[in-house]
């Protein structure tokens, strides 16, 4: 194989922990590559907290690559942890964390090569659990039979509760036939979903119901949301791997949530409300975490890091501590403004690399539309002052196939790449801008979860029309997302319950790896859906109804449903919203459901105002490209 460090295990921060009567033993998956999966902050932080009980044990696991699957299979060798190489089948629980459904179809590999049975029907009482958390998980239909029990919302508390009453169930015995019972049970802790508990009725082809089949089991699942975020310093003992991995620096994440309301952003709607890491906290996490690791990068992590309250002491003192030359630090998801531009000149006064802007959309009617309220002088103000600064490459992120779009929204898109290279022109000559497009995926719990996908035809027509504006201007360099891929992430997306076969028939067809370019293989999916008798134009281009029962209506977000109706017909009228942490509350439900209000520490909003997330400073070493999972990309 050719990354055998991908297996190893060893890093700095690895546990060995001890296994045994009365301990719950854990495997965490990440259904991709060891370099995408260890940096992961949930498995990271679940891993230490489960370990910390002294009835539990976790240890990790990762997709082997396509080079080491051959061997297990002919050698006999089943999906191992790479902390003890323990094999899969001595766990009590596989979890796997999923924030890609294109990653669906190695779960269930994962799944076969642990030596279990990849549909929860056919399990034994004594085979492993199987579980799972994420982003995904808010619509877990499509991989509903695979499973047994679903983790929504922060683990950090229900990891615990899970562990407590599997060790119960393996007390009185494992093989005592109580399997079923312990599903049941399971199923009445807040957060967690177990899909066999749910009858799924059609009618006419179309939803009506998922409901319950016992009077003790909750009809609507409630996410799990942990109040204080400076109750969980984790991690306290970041991985420090000994081969190469993306995002390979210090992470501490300084808040959870988000009330930008950006329209196309699913995790901002789900991770309601928002919770800030106390100032101080973050500080010595900082600290004791690059003294420990050895890292001379920290990321200051959100969805959206200079609306911390604490940003500016937090940037400040990090760099006086540590001293500007030796440490750095990255602040992914930040604001487009000159007061963020501001503080990456503090941060990279020695290193000006590339610098990202997201502004999503091409024109402010477009921007107004997907609630991401970036006014073309903020922009530009920006950009200018980056560039007078001494950036010369910029990189900026756009969608296309939003809502209501026109050409003229799509050509906005170059015009502003044009406009930003003029810009950086009149203070370097090589000054360039990179645009990179993506496919947009409505997805479950957002205003546009009943918006008709654009066809891979539209989203190629839309590409086109980039590549012949941008094809003389100077400068530009445009990259794109492949259209058949967002198509079948839109298929998995919004799917129900009926394409657990269709991902199944692509697992046993060999489609794995299905994020990465060189193995994604849309004519294996299309002909899946066909074997199926499921219709590609009804599941991903189809415009919802408000009286449409939506797959994932039994599960909770805490976001009222009719909130985000009228949201929706807010786009449509190109109505902005303000961010509700200092304008009044809209009632979306997410901190009224569960008495909850945002923790911030300062009460009047950052300057720059409130307007759109937008800024990615990125990280001042730059991620390997070659090890991100590529369905990408096009370039002209
Ligand atoms: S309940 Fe109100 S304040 Fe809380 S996130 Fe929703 S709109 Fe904002």
């Amino acid at each position: 194989m050719q990354k055998p460090a991908r297996y190893i295990g060893c890093e700095d921060g690895a546990r060995v922990p001890a296994h045994g009567d009365g301990i719950v033993s854990w495997l965490l998956t990440y259904p991709d590559t060891y370099e995408i999966g260890l940096p992961n902050q949930g498995l990271q932080i679940l891993y230490e907290i489960i370990n910390e009980r002294p009835d539990g044990a976790a240890e990790r696991a990762y997709s082997p690559w396509t080079d080491l699957e051959p061997l297990l299979r002919r050698e006999r060798i089943p999906l191992f942890s790479v902390d003890s190489h323990r094999g899969a089948d001595q766990f009590d629980i596989i979890a796997f964390n999923l924030s890609a459904e294109l990653t669906y179809t190695n779960v269930l590999n994962c799944l076969d090569l642990a030596g279990v049975p990849i549909r929860s029907a056919d399990r034994a009482d004594d085979d492993l659990l199987v579980g799972v958390g994420g982003h995904c998980t808010y619509n877990p239909e499509p991989i509903a039979d695979f499973v047994d029990f679903v983790v929504l919302g922060d683990g950090e508390e229900v990891v615990g509760e899970i562990t407590a009453l599997v060790r119960e169930w393996k007390k009185a015995g494992k093989n005592s036939g109580t399997r079923e019972g312990l599903l049941r049970e399971l199923a009445k802790i807040v957060g967690v979903y177990v899909p066999s508990m749910y009858e799924v009725r059609y009618e006419d082809g179309a939803l009506v119901e998922i409901a319950p089949r016992h009077a003790d089991v909750p009809t609507t699942i409630e996410k799990r949301t942990i109040a204080d975020l400076a109750d969980w310093p984790y991690p306290k003992t970041q991985l420090v791997p000994m081969t190469e991995v993306v995002h390979d620096r210090l992470s501490v994440e300084v808040f959870r949530g988000c009330t930008r309301g950006c329209r196309f952003c699913q995790a901002g709607m789900i991770t309601r409300p928002v919770r800030e890491r106390p100032a101080e906290q973050v500080r010595t996490m900082i600290s004791e975490g690059l003294q420990r690791t050895g890292y001379d990068e920290v990321a200051l992590t959100s969805l959206s890091t200079a609306d911390f309250s604490g940003i500016e002491k937090v940037v400040t003192d990090t760099v006086t501590d540590a001293g500007c030359d030796q440490v750095s630090v990255a602040l992914p998801s930040l604001r487009v403004d000159a007061f963020t531009v501001g503080i990456a000149a503090q941060l990279q006064r020695a290193r000006r690399t590339g610098l990202t802007f997201a502004p999503e959309a091409g024109t402010w009617r477009m921007r107004q539309v997907i609630n991401k309220l970036i006014r073309e002088e903020d922009l530009y103000g920006a950009v200018e002052s980056a560039f007078s600064q001494g950036w010369r490459r910029m990189k900026l992120y756009f969608l296309t196939g939003l809502p209501t779009e026109t050409d003229e929204d799509t050509l906005g898109i170059a015009e502003m790449a044009r406009n930003c290279v003029a810009l950086g022109k009149t203070h370097k000559s090589s000054a360039s801008v990179t645009v990179s497009v993506g496919g947009f995926v409505p997805k479950p719990f957002t205003p546009f979860q009943w918006f008709g996908q654009n066809t891979v035809a539209e989203l190629q027509r839309k590409i086109g029309l980039l590549r012949d504006d941008t094809r003389r201007a100077k400068g530009v360099q445009l990259k794109w997302h492949d259209p058949k891929a967002t198509l079948i992430e839109g298929i998995t997306s919004r799917g129900d319950r009926r394409l657990g076969p269709v991902i199944e028939y692509v697992w046993r067809n060999g489609g794995v790896f299905q994020e990465w370019s060189e193995h994604f293989d849309y004519d294996l999916w299309l002909e899946a859906m066909a074997a199926n008798d499921c219709d590609v134009d009804w599941y991903v281009h189809r415009h919802r109804t408000e009286d449409e029962v939506l797959p994932w209506d039994h599960l909770s977000a805490g976001l009222h449903k009719d909130f985000l109706w009228q949201d929706w017909r807010d786009a449509l009228d190109e109505l902005g919203l303000e961010d509700c942490r200092w304008t009044p509350c809209y009632d979306c439900g997410a901190c009224t459901g569960y008495g909850i209000e945002h923790r911030v520490a300062s009460a009047t909003p950052p300057a720059g105002g409130s307007q759109g997330t937008g800024v990615d400073l990125g990280s001042t070493r730059g991620v390997p490209v070659e090890l991100v999972p590529r369905t990408e990309v096009g370039v002209s």
